[in-house]
């Protein structure tokens, strides 16, 4: 997709299209959609596309979309995870009212199903090892063969399913299989297992089953059982479309939901999938789940993005039929449209060096009003102390400027934002030449940041050193340093993770700053977006991430390159 077509945020998608078309039609009069997570691990971007669609798909159209968790698979599952999912979909905007399901809560009619579907001879118990299943499945090209098991009685298949129940069998002896096709060109349809024996702990059935339903049976089912109307999933399943049908058609279900599949979302310069997430985590490449760095929904909350800057994302890249990649600078993008017109303007000096203002006098301050945005009064205004003793930034300083530099320099007056003029008179140094200190004088006719007449060519953020407040600054960038760190077969992905990723530095902020609330996110000045963060800043210790800069560095490094 190209950012010109992507730039428009009301282009229709094939879904929006399918769902009115249904509404017009009659054939629904009520949509129900739903997100089915399973809960092995935290929610990531791509899933935030598919909550996006599936509440937005709800919303736009009355209707209702269900929070599910597909919790199938006992031995990868656990209660954080079914936490931590509930309170990103809520932190995205979104409401499930009290539609939190469980593909768990239907085990029982799941169970159900499947001894009817034995009745109806289109089910049995299959005693084939998992390796002979495979043998027998047959490759794409090849026809697979039936199981020797596949014409048992029913009566023998019901007996032995109940057995398999009630815990007569080991784990892995025997599965239950659905009866269909062995020669079918699609493999899914080759007589697909229903249920296997596995003695695991579910989180919460606990010991309840010792077999579990397998994906594909139960979540079509669940879809119907909840009255769903459109199945929404990524492409990977398009072959299991005809099964998904198969199971709603052969079973009295309240509901036949449709399958619709669409592209998942792929960006550039991360990883997605939860179990190389996982592998971050557990290796301790990053701090957890909700790292800063992580493409989890709770790591990029934790990183100051905003929730509408996801949604916005979510809509502007649409809903394809195709898989492509997406440039992670079109999220920043919509990161910074959202926080340039959000947060409030405050000054930080993250690498200071000293200025001393010679004509003010020692021990006097005075308090300077300053408003919070350029275009938004609403946002209201602050005091910012100014005293004889300033930082700056230590890059807005050259004792030898080229031609282009127009910042401060000996002999050269610039603005001080919302203050004065000051003048550079001599520049003082260490033993080993490192300038330590400017001894400026300032114009107190140009209180404001204003001088008759006279012009400045630059106006640097500063603070005032006796009351800016010490805080940590930890300067995130992205997590890898190639667009795509999956692409090397001969490399691990862990191989390309940026070592800048986080550095982590004492800044100095005005004292507005000092009991920034948790997830408070501001604009330094000339600088870039910050949130304070939302675990470790304290009253008078603000602990601050950078969200991201003003502009796009890396783009600049990559045309550089070129
Ligand atoms: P992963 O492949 O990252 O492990 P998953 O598909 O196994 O993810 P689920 O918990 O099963 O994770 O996904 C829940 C829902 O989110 C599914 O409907 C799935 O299709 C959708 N989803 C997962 N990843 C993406 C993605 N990258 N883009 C869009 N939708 C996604
Ligand atoms: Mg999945």
């Amino acid at each position: 997709m190209s950012h010109h077509e992507a730039a428009e945020s009301d282009v229709s998608h094939f879904i929006r299209d399918i769902i009115r078309e249904d509404l017009a039609t009659g054939k629904h009069t009520r949509i129900a959609t739903r997100f089915p997570p399973e809960p092995n691990g935290y929610l990531h971007i791509g899933h935030a596309k598919s909550i996006c669609l599936n509440f937005g798909m709800a919303l736009e159209f009355g209707g209702t979309c269900n929070l599910r968790m597909d919790d199938t698979n006992p031995t990868k599952e656990n209660v954080e995870y079914v936490e931590s999912i509930q309170r990103d979909v809520r932190w995205l905007g979104f409401d499930w009212g009290d539609r939190l399901f469980f593909a768990s809560d239907y085990f029982g009619k799941l169970y159900n199903y499947a001894e009817d579907l034995i009745r109806m001879g289109k089910a049995y118990v299959c005693s084939l090892s998992a390796e002979e299943i495979r043998e027998y499945r047959g490759t794409l090209t090849e026809p697979g063969k039936n199981s020797p098991y596949r014409d048992r009685s029913v009566e023998e298949n019901l007996d032995l399913f109940r057995r398999m129940r009630a815990g007569e069998f080991e784990d892995g002896s025997m599965v239950l299989r659905a009866k269909i096709d062995m020669a079918s060109s699609n493999i899914t349809m080759r007589d697909p297992t229903l249920y296997r024996i596995r003695r695991a702990h579910h989180h919460r059935t606990g010991d309840a089953w010792c077999m579990y339903p397998m994906y594909d049976f139960a979540h079509g089912l669940s879809d119907a059982l909840e009255g769903i109307t459109h199945s929404l999933c990524t492409l990977e399943f398009e072959n299991n479309r005809p099964l998904y049908d198969w199971f709603v058609s052969q079973v009295e279900v309240p509901s036949r939901p449709r399958q619709i599949e669409f592209a998942r979302l792929e960006l550039t310069y991360t990883v997605m999938s939860k179990r190389k997430l996982l592998r971050l985590v557990e290796e301790g490449l990053v701090s957890g789940w909700d790292d800063p760095r992580m493409p989890t929904i709770a790591g990029m909350r934790r990183r100051g993005f905003t929730p509408a800057s996801l949604r916005n994302f979510s809509e502007r890249i649409g809903v394809a039929k195709r898989n492509s990649t997406v440039d992670v600078a079109m999220l920043e993008h919509a990161l910074r449209e959202d926080l340039n017109a959000t947060t409030p303007r405050v000054m930080a000096v993250l690498d200071p060096i000293r200025v001393v203002i010679e004509n003010y006098p020692e021990g006097q301050f005075e308090e300077l009003e300053a408003p919070y945005h350029p275009e938004d009064p609403a946002m209201g205004s602050r005091k910012v102390p100014f005293s004889r003793e300033l930082y700056i930034e230590r890059e807005d300083f050259m004792e030898d400027p080229p031609k282009k530099f127009f910042r401060l320099a000996p002999g050269r007056e610039v603005r001080l934002r919302y203050a004065y003029y000051i003048t550079c008179k001599e520049v003082v140094k260490d033993a080993e030449g490192r300038i330590i200190e400017l001894i400026c004088t300032y114009d107190p006719a140009s209180r404001g940041g204003t001088a008759d007449g006279r012009k400045v060519k630059a106006t640097l953020h500063w603070v005032s050193a006796p009351h800016a407040i010490p805080a940590e600054v930890r300067l995130y960038d992205r997590l890898f340093t190639v667009p795509d760190p999956e692409g090397d077969k001969d490399k691990d992905f862990t191989a390309f993770l940026n070592p800048e990723s986080l550095k982590t530095i004492v800044g100095y902020v005005e004292p507005a700053l000092s009991n920034a609330a948790p997830e408070y996110r501001v604009q330094f000045e000339r600088i870039g977006y910050f949130v304070a963060d939302q675990l470790d800043t304290r009253p008078n210790k603000p602990v601050f991430n950078r969200i991201i800069g003003l502009r796009d560095t890396w783009a600049k490094v990559a045309s550089k390159e070129e």
